[in-house]
């Protein structure tokens, strides 16, 4: 082979190379930064806007308004009903998703209120037509992230939403902080996992790959408190607030907010961020109360 050849086979190797990490970055991770994302000046609608910055293929439309989503029929927006917080908990409107507003800050004095669980409100058709009805779609659609220099094991998540990315964001933040977080990653609880709730026969957050769960042993959990439902009090969190504040940062909300807290537990939920934030600048009346 020639000087010439080699040079041009180094060079087709440089342009091949550069090619697949243009297409990787391309493809590849672009995160929203929930925390910094512009806010339009009105805010009359907060709830459209929020579900609408946090998913950008969501529309929120209509009178009375319903959400749609590409090729899935309208969801009801629905309003917030004088119904008891149990069973608004356990069979929400998508307007009562709302309801609570997620606390940004490290404050733990809002969930002291019975019920005041932000997040912990999904409604069952929302969040299938978001995400997936059945167990192989979810499957379908995994992505496992190695947790670097935080610990051995790895998070396994939807690619759905960009999930993927946030999370993977969240993760190589971290790895950047001065203070050392992999003890919080240390056999970490789990992530992807097709399942009920415990004690319900309502679809966890796992198994739309959409939450993940760091060490059991450092976050604390309601009923492992023996609290009774609608009355579990403080708790003694060991959930650093800087560790916290790089998950909501990327659209990731915290269980150990939760009045039926659960410290370990990390919950994409951009729309949350995103409605606090409105809800303090705009038409805050911490009510879900538009159509
Ligand atoms: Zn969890």
């Amino acid at each position: 082979m020639t000087r010439d050849a080699i040079n041009s086979v180094s060079l087709w190797g440089v342009l091949v190379f550069s090619g697949i990490m243009f297409s990787n970055m391309v493809s590849a991770c672009e995160p929203v930064d929930f925390h910094a994302a512009e806010l339009p000046a009105r805010q009359d609608q907060p709830i459209k806007t929020a579900l609408e910055l946090a998913y950008p293929d969501l529309r929120v439309t209509g009178e009375p308004a319903k959400v749609v989503l590409p090729g899935s029929a309208a969801l009801p927006l629905e309003t917030v009903r004088e119904v008891a917080p149990k069973d608004m908990l356990f069979a929400p409107t998508i307007a009562e998703q709302f309801v609570y507003i997620y606390p940004l800050g490290f404050d733990l004095t809002q969930r002291l209120k019975p019920f005041h669980d932000p997040g912990r409100l999904r409604n069952a058709a929302f969040f299938q037509t978001l995400y997936f009805s059945e167990p192989h779609a979810a499957r379908a659609s995994l992505r496992t992230i190695p947790l670097g220099a935080l610990g051995k094991g790895a998070f396994t998540v939807t690619r759905k939403h960009g999930v993927d990315c946030q999370l993977e964001t969240v993760l190589a933040h971290l790895q950047t902080l001065t203070t050392d977080y992999s003890a919080f990653f240390g056999s970490p609880g789990g992530s992807f996992n097709w399942r009920r709730i415990a004690g319900t026969d309502r679809l966890s957050a796992h198994s739309f790959g959409i939450a993940v769960d760091l060490n059991a042993d450092l976050g604390n959990y309601w009923r492992w408190s023996g609290a009774h439902r609608g009355n579990v009090g403080r708790y003694d969190n060991r959930m650093p607030a800087e560790l916290v504040a790089t998950f909501e940062r990327y659209g990731f909300i915290w269980g150990g907010k939760w009045h039926h807290y659960d410290g370990m537990h990390f919950e994409y939920r951009p729309e949350l961020i995103l409605y606090s934030r409105l809800s303090k600048t705009g038409s805050g009346n911490g009510k879900a109360n538009e159509r």
